[in-house]
């Protein structure tokens, strides 16, 4: 039974179990989920416990490494050869084999949301694509500590309070709920530290002061600026060169920078607007230093993996790497990773551009495990084109999933003690092992859940 139910613990891994029972009259039958928290070592029992399962160790400590492990306790019948697990880095373009900085253990830093308005399924493609790569890095059996800030100080936030008439951090604060809400129906994993600006004013503070210490930022008039000029190595990440940002294409060309690319690390305060003292008088942080100093807090100033939504790039990401190396020599990062976008028609779907969809508005409508479904079911690094179509298909497949599953399971227990004691055919049992050698090859393969999601299509079919 164990082996027959093991490609059904797959599923867990990206779709996991339905945290309630809304729209679905197979969802409504399925029994309650253990919490998020225990979900993943009740999943991957032995990923846990038997230390032969260790890929982490085995894959940092030398080119030797496991061809097969059982994926369950009670037969050795079937085995899964693990392919060894590559990640698309934006730095070199080029997916490349995983190998953490510290053996078994993965530091992750993923760009959060501006708090000033409801997510839109922009944000939830990061926030779902995030999670399965943290439940993939764990069914690894890696140690992960998995970082996303909010971003609780910023223009926008001022703008949207300032026109509300509300105190900006209030507005914020209550966004910020919003989203943790939004991600509890879409079943993703909290990470394990969520990291605000307001909180981390100290932190950000001195790392601006070590980077003017260290001279590659100067200061006007209560503002401080990063001098992309003292930073050879400036637009590695986008392929961007300096001599691309010319004067006078940018909106506004400000004559006090040293560079028209020069960004502010410092904004001096203006009338109402929120305020934190500092060396160079009261103001607030430029957008981009903020994870510069959250990530260095929790994962030191070298780890493994900083990711987010593939606008971030540029300028975000870009300055980024400049502001940390500027702060510490040391400072570096293994593989930047980045999601592509949700399209509709064919522009982005953004709160600036006034044509986003809510996380709220969809889940309205569909199960929220439908929209995870239509999210997954594109390659993280390309676009999504976002349909009411596509939803609605992804929909059918949930309930279709969920059906599946659920006769499924019931069969298994109504046969539950003959499974125990038979042994599988060999047809089935070569059945599962190809379904669980192509689904781990699948996701090993930078994370190609589309790939992942069409292996179950053989067993349901054959179940049906
Ligand atoms: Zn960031």
């Amino acid at each position: 039974m164990a082996q027959a139910t093991g490609w059904l613990r797959h599923y867990y891994l990206l779709l996991s179990w339905p945290p309630g029972s809304r729209y679905l009259s197979a969802a409504r039958r399925l029994p309650p989920s253990p919490s998020l928290a225990n979900a993943l070592p009740a999943l991957f029992p032995k990923a846990r416990t038997n230390p032969s399962f260790s890929l982490s160790a085995t894959l940092s400590s030398s080119s030797s490494r496991p061809s097969s492990h059982t994926t369950n306790g009670t037969s050795a019948d079937i085995s899964v050869s693990l392919s060894e697990f590559h990640l698309h880095n934006t730095l070199t373009k080029r997916k490349e084999p995983f190998r953490p900085k510290v053996p078994g253990k993965v530091g992750m830093y993923v760009c959060g949301i501006t708090a000033y308005d409801l997510s839109h399924i922009g944000h939830a493609r990061v926030s779902v694509f995030f999670d399965v790569l943290y439940r993939y890095l764990k069914h690894l059996n890696y140690e992960v500590v998995y970082v996303r800030n909010f971003t609780d100080v910023d223009d926008k936030i001022i703008a949207r309070a300032n026109e509300l008439g509300e105190d900006p951090l209030s507005l914020s604060s209550f966004y910020c709920d919003e989203f943790l809400s939004d991600m509890v129906h879409l079943n993703c994993l909290p990470p394990t530290v969520e990291p605000r600006v307001s909180t981390h004013m100290n932190e950000i503070i001195n790392m601006i002061k070590q980077i003017l210490d260290n001279g590659y930022a100067y200061i006007v008039d209560g503002d401080v600026y990063f001098s992309v000029d003292k930073f050879p190595l400036y637009g590695q990440l986008s392929g961007r060169r300096l001599e691309d940002n010319q004067p006078g294409q940018r909106v506004a060309v400000d004559s006090r920078k040293q560079n028209p690319a020069d960004f502010a690390l410092w904004k001096s305060s203006k009338h109402g607007e929120p305020y934190w003292e500092s060396p160079w008088g009261p103001g607030r942080p430029g957008w981009h230093i903020e994870c510069s100093a959250m990530s260095s807090v929790y994962l030191g100033h070298s780890f493994d993996i900083h990711g987010g939504g593939v606008d971030l790039v540029f300028p975000h990401h870009e300055n980024e790497i400049a502001q940390s190396c500027a702060a510490c020599k040391e400072s570096n990062i293994g593989y930047w990773v980045h999601n592509g976008f949700v399209d509709v028609g064919s522009e982005k779907m953004s709160k600036s551009l006034g044509n986003f969809v809510t996380i709220r508005q969809v889940i309205d409508l569909y199960h929220p495990l439908a929209l995870r479904l239509f999210l997954i079911g594109t390659h993280y690094r390309s676009t999504i084109n976002y349909s009411k179509v596509q939803l609605e298909a992804s929909s059918d497949r949930l309930y279709y999933i969920f059906q599946t599953l659920l006769d499924c399971e019931n069969s298994l227990v109504q046969y539950s003690k003959d499974l125990t004691t038979a042994s599988i055919p060999k047809d089935i049992a070569d059945c599962i092992n190809k379904f669980q050698v192509e689904f781990e090859k699948s996701l090993a393969d930078d994370v190609h859940t589309p790939v992942a999601l069409a292996m179950f299509s053989e067993p349901f079919e054959a179940y049906q």
